[in-house]
């Protein structure tokens, strides 16, 4: 259940997204993200204007303090388009780091890096997976932080750090006690402002087709004797992956809430396909039963998914994270593929048109093939709650890894 404030809340957000953010995709999805970026400003400007700007964080660093279960909704609404989360500053991996910054940042951390990207002055990115390790073994990394006197010397390689492109500052993710007992208690979260020595972007990852550029970019990126004082670690010395899970329950809820956003756009066009389109004189797309079929498929399946990232978002709230690890993970996977079958369904309705860039489908099916794969693949996460399942019923936990 939504409060009537929230109720308030998403009406006043549909009614910007589709008259003022919805006109927008036609440019967004046919020419450089950069060559929008003064647009974007203004648009940012616009939401902060209207009271909209940054739901999921607290007043006290200029958001609304919705709490988890409200902000679903509104993650909902902002999914409905791609540049949603980005223009109310609700966007991953921002969201991930503000939260990281606010529960384990120092008063100076805070200051110098939360406060701006809470402002949206700056963006900033979170660097842990390599090209070499396998990131489905998330304590399982190449990547040093050697202390040297009062700084940490950081080496390594590397990808897919979203957003890296243009980001005034990195979260790296480097193994700082080797020789910790446990695999993970052996890593920290440093944080590396872009203009470090030693820090670069190797390339934007072309990635189905586009390299794509500034927040809408998947960086390769190294790090060559790059100094920073260890005043810039997060938490303590091997509390990496600690910090790493807390971020990814509330994240996921994000990331779902958003996908189901995308399936009800997707759904809207489908529908929208399959009354208009007549195959014949008077014989819409939508009078086919296989047709109907994908209709209440889709409608089944994105209730369903709804409703279990609620429930999984409610736990969170309640308990925390740790708390609804099982229910975090079947969100993860599930919504994920539910999410892959409404938008190729969308797109399978609208024949050739669905291939093009004319509808938002297209550019969809590229992005967010990705949500089987990043924060966790499928797999691991079936293996998670299988796992968690057969606890129950005696059988002994193997390792991850
Ligand atoms: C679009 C995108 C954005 C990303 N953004 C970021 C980012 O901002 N920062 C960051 O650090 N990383 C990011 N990543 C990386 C992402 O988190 C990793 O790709 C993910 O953790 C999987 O790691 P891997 O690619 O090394 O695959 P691998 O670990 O090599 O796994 C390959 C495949 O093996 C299978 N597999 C893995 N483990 C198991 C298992 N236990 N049982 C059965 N099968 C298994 C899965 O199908 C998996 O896809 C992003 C990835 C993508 C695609």
């Amino acid at each position: 259940m939504t409060s009537e404030e929230t109720r308030q809340l998403l009406i006043r957000i549909r009614e910007y997204v589709d008259t003022t953010v919805l006109p927008l995709e036609r440019d967004f999805l046919n020419r450089p993200f950069r060559e929008l970026l003064p647009g974007m400003q203004e648009q940012r400007a616009k939401v902060r204007a209207l009271g909209l700007w940054a739901p999921q964080l607290p007043a006290a660093w200029g958001g609304l303090g919705l709490p988890l279960p409200e902000f679903a909704h509104v993650a909902e609404e902002l999914g409905r388009t791609p540049l949603g989360h980005y223009l109310f500053n609700c966007q991953a991996p921002d969201a991930g780091n503000m939260e990281v910054l606010m529960e384990c940042g120092t008063p100076e951390q805070q200051a110098r890096w939360l406060g701006p990207l809470a402002r949206g002055e700056v963006r900033s990115c979170f660097a842990m997976t390599e090209p070499e390790f396998a990131g489905s073994n998330p304590v399982w990394m190449n990547t040093r932080a050697r202390r040297d006197g009062a700084d940490y010397v950081i080496d390594g390689h590397k990808w897919f750090t979203s957003s890296a492109d243009g980001a005034a500052f990195v979260i790296v993710m480097a193994v700082t006690n080797p020789d910790a007992p446990k695999p993970h208690q052996r890593a920290s979260q440093i944080i590396v402002p872009a203009d470090t020595p030693g820090y670069r972007i190797v390339r934007n990852l072309p990635v189905m087709g586009e390299a794509g550029a500034d927040y809408f970019s998947h960086s390769e990126v190294v790090f060559e004797n790059c100094r920073v004082p260890q005043a810039h670690r997060l938490g303590g010395e091997g509390e990496g992956f600690v910090i790493a899970q807390r971020r990814l329950g509330p994240g996921r809820i994000h990331h779902c809430m958003r996908w189901i956003g995308i399936c009800e756009r997707a759904f809207e066009l489908m529908c929208r396909r399959a009354a208009g389109r007549e195959l014949a004189p008077g014989r819409p797309l939508g009078s086919r039963q296989l047709v109907q079929e994908w209709i209440a498929d889709s409608r089944a399946e994105i209730n369903a998914a709804r409703l279990l990232v609620l429930d999984a978002a409610g736990k969170i709230e309640r308990g925390g994270a740790k708390a609804a690890r099982e229910e975090i993970s079947i969100i993860k996977f599930h919504v994920a593929n539910v999410l892959g079958r409404v938008l190729d369904r969308a797109i399978q309705a609208h024949g050739a048109l669905g291939m093009t860039d004319d509808l938002v489908l297209a550019w969809w099916l590229r992005h967010e093939r990705a949500a089987r794969i990043y924060d966790g693949p499928d797999e691991v996460q079936k293996a998670v709650v299988a796992r968690m399942i057969l606890k129950r019923y005696g059988m002994e936990d193997t390792p991850d890894h």
